[in-house]
């Protein structure tokens, strides 16, 4: 059994790809396709239809989502994207961080 590294609402940093060195507030995991979206990381841009509210049509950006082996956990205190290690805190799962201990489960 692998550790669940990358979780909604964790903030990761992009470490291969064109986002190198970005990060973004995970807004969704997709555990079935090892990826996840996040917040304004791989921005794709998709057209949009001509509709009755907006007959121009035009253009949005859309996050696409990134392999989570591209991402790592962010850590505030180191400021960069880290490894994690799984501790047990009165038998509770606790993610933190390997350099400095800190604890990505508040
Ligand atoms: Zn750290």
């Amino acid at each position: 059994m692998s550790v669940v590294r990358i979780k909604k609402d964790d903030t990761v940093v992009a470490i291969r790809g064109a986002d190198v060195g970005k990060t973004g507030k995970v807004i969704q995991v997709l555990p079935d396709k090892n990826r996840a979206l996040i917040e304004g990381l791989n921005l794709v841009k998709k057209t949009l239809r001509k509709t009755q509210d907006n007959p121009q049509g035009g253009i949005a950006e859309k996050e696409a989502s990134l392999h989570l082996s591209n991402l790592m956990p962010y850590c505030p205190h180191c400021k960069k994207g880290v490894k994690i290690r799984c501790d047990r805190d009165e038998g509770k799962k606790v993610r933190k961080c390997k350099i400095c201990g800190h604890a990505f489960d508040g």
